[in-house]
Formats: C-alpha cells, structure tokens, sequence
C-alpha cells in the first residue's frame, strides 16, 4: 500500500495531479478539498459533507490532514496572542499574533529553533533543531484562524527561525498561501523577515509572487554588526546592501528594516548617522523597536535615547517609525515561550512562575 499522503504539504499543482491521478477524480474535487481546509478550516475528512461517502471513506486511509496541536495559549494585556503548538515527531514551535485594530498579522515560524545564534534572540539561544515542512509553516495559520474563527489577512515569517535557510519549505508555503484556490492570501499581505542571508534575497527578487521583505539590520557596520549576529561573518553588511540594491533595482519594492535598540549597545546618535548614510540610495523604511529583554544580557533603550536616534535619521531624510512594543508581558520576542516551556519541563524555573 501506498503511504498516505500528508494534505498540508501539497501544492495546487499536486493537489490536481493527486485527485487526477491517483484517485481518478475529476479537478473539481480538489477544489472542494482545499475549500474545505484553507477556506473553512474543516480539517476531518467526515464534515466534508459535499463529497460522497465512499470518497470520504477512501481519503480516510489516504489523506492525513495535521495542523499542529495547540499546548499553550497566552494573551497579552495588548491584545498580542502566543500560540505554542505541538509538531508530529513532538517538536514545539510558536506563532504570535498581532491585532491592530480589525486587522491581524500572524508571525509564522519556519524553524524549529534557528541556527544564527544571534546574541538578543531567544531563538538563537535555544538552539536549531530543524527545518519545517511547507505543511507546518501554513498549519500554523490554518490552526490559529480555525481558533480564532476568522481569517487572518496579513502573514509575517518573522516566528522562530531563520525562513531562507529553509527556502524550498518557505517559498512553497507562499505559493499554498497564495494559490487563489487555496489560501488566497495576496502576495502584499505576506513578507518575509531575514537576518540577511544573501541568496535567499536574490532568489525572492525573482520569485514569481510579490510578496515584501523585512531586513533585521540591528547595525551600521560591521563590527556591531557581527557581534549581534554573527550571520554578518557569512554575509558581510557590504555583501548584504549590494544584494538589497539588487533585489530593488529588479523588484523597485520599498524595503522594510528592522532596528532593535538595545540600550548603549546599537542606539547612539552616531551610529545613527552611519545608518542613514549606510541607507542612503536605497529606497527603506526603518522600524525602530523596542527590544524584549530576553536572558539580562541587555536592557531596552531608554525612550530618550529612541527619540534621539529616530530624530537622527528624520532630519538626514531616512523614513522611520519607533513601533510601540507588543506582548512584551508575555515575552512575545521570538522563542521566548518555546524556551520558558521546556526551562519548566526541565525543571530549571520555579513552579507557578
Ligand atoms: N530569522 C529572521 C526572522 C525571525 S526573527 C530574522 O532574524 O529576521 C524575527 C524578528 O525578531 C527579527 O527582526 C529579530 O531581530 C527580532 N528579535 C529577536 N529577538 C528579539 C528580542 N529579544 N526583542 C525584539 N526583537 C527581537
Ligand atoms: Fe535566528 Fe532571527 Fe533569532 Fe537571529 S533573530 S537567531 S536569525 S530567529
């Protein structure tokens, strides 16, 4: 017998190959599969009531339908929402989710852990595990708007991990996301957050969605640069703005850059400046925000010392925003759940904290 198939995993073009092909139905009934699990989040074979019974009992055998199983919930006092989920082999990643006003942004993880190890990341602390199927990024989604019993517009892969060096998962999962009978997420309503991993920026300037990229920059030059993330050792910041300057000269998107102020470490006036001429030329949008302490190594930027910075880089014409912090009582900064969960099943945290 054949291996079941794992319905997440399956791109539009499999899904009509597979009920072609391999169950000898005709197309249309691939699309009220997919209806029944991207639109209505209906992921039991059984309540897919306009498929006959038979069929209904043979995907039964054949169709796995496995979004990942919720653990832990929490909510912050503003709204902002930590999903920990649990994977097939017993792996847990999180998902975080963002409401502004009516609209809400869901931050998918492409890793479990991530490999980069920058020294603010709570994610980097805890170590790579490994990758995520393209199942497993976009369960994430379907899992959490199925709780939430609505869609959720906007797609961020900003969770755990690094998304480009998981970029055959990532770029099928945008493909499933988007597919118009599918998910059917518009391209500008998903983005992709790297730490500025070279190839996979090149590879999304010619991917054939639009979907937008977020670059975590956290400095100015080099040597700040590789000691926040030592990723910049692989590919330099000199290495990276060419590829950015690449990347808008094919695509002529805005880029979205990420700037965490961390207190005397990466927020004096100075470094401000080198960033503006850094950014000079290219067309940019820089977030300014607020860090989430994670392990005492650092402290958040005093609001001061945000203001001076931001100031900065508006008088030398550089577009920028101080973004107010989310969920920082539920430390909502990437990897800060996964890691505080396993401290307590390892018993390193006192009970009831
Ligand atoms: N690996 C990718 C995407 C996941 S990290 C990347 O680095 O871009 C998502 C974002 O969270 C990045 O901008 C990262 O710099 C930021 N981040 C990580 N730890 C943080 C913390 N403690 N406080 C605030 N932001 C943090
Ligand atoms: Fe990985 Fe991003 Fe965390 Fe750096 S910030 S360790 S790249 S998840």
């Amino acid at each position: 017998m054949t291996e079941p198939l794992n319905a997440l995993d399956l791109s539009y073009e499999e899904w009509i190959d597979v009920s072609t092909r391999r169950w000898d139905l005709p197309r249309y009934r691939a699309d009220q599969i997919c209806q029944w699990i991207y639109q209505k989040k209906v992921f039991d074979v059984h309540e897919m009531t306009n498929l006959s019974k038979e069929l209904r009992q043979k995907l039964l055998y054949d169709l796995l339908i496995l979004p990942p199983v919720l653990v832990r919930e929490e909510t912050s006092r503003d709204g902002t929402k930590k999903f920990l989920w649990q994977l097939q082999d017993g792996e847990r990643i999180e998902t975080v989710l963002l409401s502004h006003g009516s609209h809400a942004t869901a931050c998918l993880s492409s890793q479990v852990g991530c490999p980069l190890s920058c020294s603010f990341c709570a994610t980097g602390a805890s170590g790579f595990v490994r990758n995520l199927s393209a199942g497993e990024i976009v369960g994430q989604l379907l899992a959490m708007e199925r709780r939430m019993g609505a869609n959720i517009e906007n797609v961020v892969y900003m969770g755990m991990g690094e998304p480009f060096l998981n970029i055959d998962a990532l770029f099928k999962s945008i493909f499933i996301l988007n597919a118009p009978k599918m998910r059917n997420m518009g391209a500008r309503h998903i983005t992709v957050s790297t730490s500025g991993v070279v190839p996979g920026i090149l590879a999304l300037a010619d991917l054939s969605i639009p979907v937008r990229l977020s670059v975590s920059l956290h400095a100015p030059n080099e040597r700040l640069r590789t000691k926040l993330m030592p990723v910049n050792r692989q590919y330099s910041l000199s290495a990276l703005m060419k590829a950015l300057k690449t990347y808008q000269d094919k695509t002529g998107e805005r880029i979205t850059l990420e700037y965490i102020m961390i207190q005397k470490e990466n927020d004096h006036p100075e470094l401000a400046y080198e960033l503006a001429a850094l950014l000079s030329g290219l067309g940019v949008y820089v977030n300014l925000i607020p860090y989430n302490p994670v392990d005492g190594r650092y402290e958040r930027s005093e609001p001061e010392r945000v203001r001076a910075f931001a100031d900065v880089l508006t008088r030398l014409g550089i577009e920028n925003e101080i973004r107010r912090e989310k969920g920082t009582d539920i430390n909502a900064a990437c990897g800060q759940l996964r890691l505080r969960t396993a401290e307590r099943q390892a018993g390193t945290e006192p009970s009831g904290t």
